[in-house]
């Protein structure tokens, strides 16, 4: 018997149409881009790829890798960027012919300047190459804008169950093995989706505890063990792109029973709907914030500064926290970080022990503020190489480029030259600072925080700062996205939720 032929393939990256910066191949060549063998290297990451490697090795199936690239968050994709990766990864697919299965890892909410569903786009063209019959699965983020042709076009689509994402790798592996599955001839998928219109923040999407998506992923883990059910998957999707048909709901995969995907994807839709008020969040001035957390004793207290998240694409150029912080007098030892490669090549040009006085922040997108002019002491330098502990990119590097720490009065800054992805306090540590010697720490993500900081942080404030990325979508002006949709509009009278069956 010879061994199954699966090809594995990732271009993996969820971009923001409110950010003015562009994704190129140097932003995903900052992370990674591994062409046919150097796919391997990923083995023994946290990267979905990692996971389907792992089954592939198991089952005795031979994996065929064509290409992994994955990108931090950031503007959407330059048409170049996004023709120059799809078509390497369709001339190895072509090359690789033929396969006896096809698992891609991708990330659903992907745009490219001239292609807004990147993803449905390129399983179209795979389509195109290996025909109507053959399994393919795609796995996706949990954030994903799932579309009807990527439902009509994929065997199946399993998605991340985590927020944080946490579970990279077993998604990876139930992927792969849902389609090994298939090309056994042990189950058929077929899969519904539906999608009720909510646009919101992510900060109250975790998956454990009380808030609504870990409602109902405990319903999806539930429906997972009844008979048929094969995969099922909660989307709350990315809010930071602009595109018709966005809003969060589910997929259900069952064993070739159509009428249990398509009930049980409406009724965890509606679950969705019911929820949707829990998904709103509580936020404060950053005076506000400092002041509450004055009154808790100890620290780390996290001020947490969503709308500059470079995990949801935004530039990390903001300097709006660094401000308020000097204006009111915050005396307490504070970290705060910002991207401004200028000011981190001046403090690298000054040199540790130097006193630098420059203009710091929005270099990259300067239509959110004004730079904060600042004088302070260069600390510490470094060429901004760091491992991630954990997460989508665990196990792999990355690069801020030049960094530098400039000390101002009591807040230590964290100068980098590019932006990365924000997992836990892997940036801080690899210059040296360790965050359990801060009062307030200034954090860029809506979500991971919870987890990276959960044994140490005292308190933490969302901050209502201004960026790309903010806590609430009314910030933003939509013009694709049709009305109506939570929370812009409050009710939606006669709601329909329609189901799209592959
Ligand atoms: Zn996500």
């Amino acid at each position: 018997m010879t061994a199954m032929r699966i090809g594995i393939g990732s271009i993996f990256q969820e971009s923001n149409q409110f950010a003015a910066t562009q994704t190129d191949l140097a932003l995903f060549r900052n992370s990674y881009v591994h062409e046919g063998d150097a796919l391997l290297q990923l083995a023994g990451t946290d990267c979905e790829v990692a996971g389907i490697l792992a089954v592939c090795a198991e089952e005795g199936a031979q994996a065929v890798p064509l290409l992994a690239a994955r990108s931090v968050s950031g503007g959407a994709l330059s048409d170049a960027c996004y023709t120059e990766l799809k078509e390497t990864l369709l001339a190895r697919l072509r090359a690789a012919m033929p396969l006896d299965g096809l698992i891609l890892a991708m990330h659903g909410s992907m745009v490219a300047a001239s292609q807004l569903d990147p993803e449905g786009d390129l399983l179209d063209a795979v389509r195109r190459i290996v025909g109507p019959d053959l399994p393919v699965v795609m796995t996706l983020d949990l954030h994903a804008h799932v579309t009807p042709r990527m439902v009509r076009q994929a065997n199946a689509l399993v998605s991340f169950t985590h927020y944080p994402h946490d579970d990279t790798y077993t998604t990876g592996e139930r992927g792969a093995s849902l389609l090994l599955r298939t090309v056994q001839g042990r189950v058929k998928p077929v899969m519904a989706l539906a999608k009720v219109p909510i646009i919101c923040g992510a900060c109250n999407g975790q998956t454990f505890g009380d808030g609504p998506m870990a409602h109902l992923t405990r319903r999806a883990r539930h429906l997972e063990t009844q008979p048929g059910i094969l995969s099922v998957s909660c989307f709350q999707v990315h809010p930071y792109n602009d595109l018709p048909g966005m809003g969060c709901g589910s997929i259900v995969v069952t064993d070739n029973d159509p009428a249990l995907a398509a009930n049980e994807a409406q009724a965890l839709a509606a679950e969705f709907w019911e929820r949707r008020q829990a998904f709103e969040v509580e936020h404060f001035t950053v005076a506000e914030a400092v002041t509450r957390g004055r009154q808790v004793e100890g620290g780390p207290v996290l001020l947490v500064d969503t709308a500059d998240c470079a995990g949801g694409g935004a530039p990390g150029d903001s300097v709006a926290l660094l401000g308020e912080l000097l204006a009111l007098g915050v005396d307490e030892p504070a970290f705060l970080m910002v991207v401004d490669p200028a000011a981190a090549q001046a403090c690298a040009r000054a040199g540790i022990g130097q006193t630098v006085s420059l203009q710091v922040g929005y270099s990259l997108d300067p239509a959110w503020g004004q730079p904060v002019p600042v004088s302070g002491t260069v600390r510490r330098l470094s060429d901004g190489s760091f491992l991630y502990d954990g997460g989508l990119f665990g196990g792999t590097w990355a690069s801020m480029g030049i960094s530098a720490v400039l000390q101002i009065g009591s807040i230590q800054l964290l100068v980098m030259s590019q932006p990365t992805y924000d997992w836990g306090d892997e940036q801080f540590r690899s210059l040296g600072m360790d965050v359990r010697q801060a009062k307030f720490i200034g954090v860029k993500n809506p979500m991971n925080y919870r987890r990276a900081y959960r044994d140490l942080m005292k308190a933490a404030f969302i901050v209502d700062t201004p960026g790309p990325t903010p806590a609430h979508v009314r910030n933003l002006n939509f013009k694709r996205m049709q009305r109506p949709f939570f929370p812009l509009d409050e009710e939606i009278p006669d709601l329909e939720i329609p189901v799209v069956v592959s």
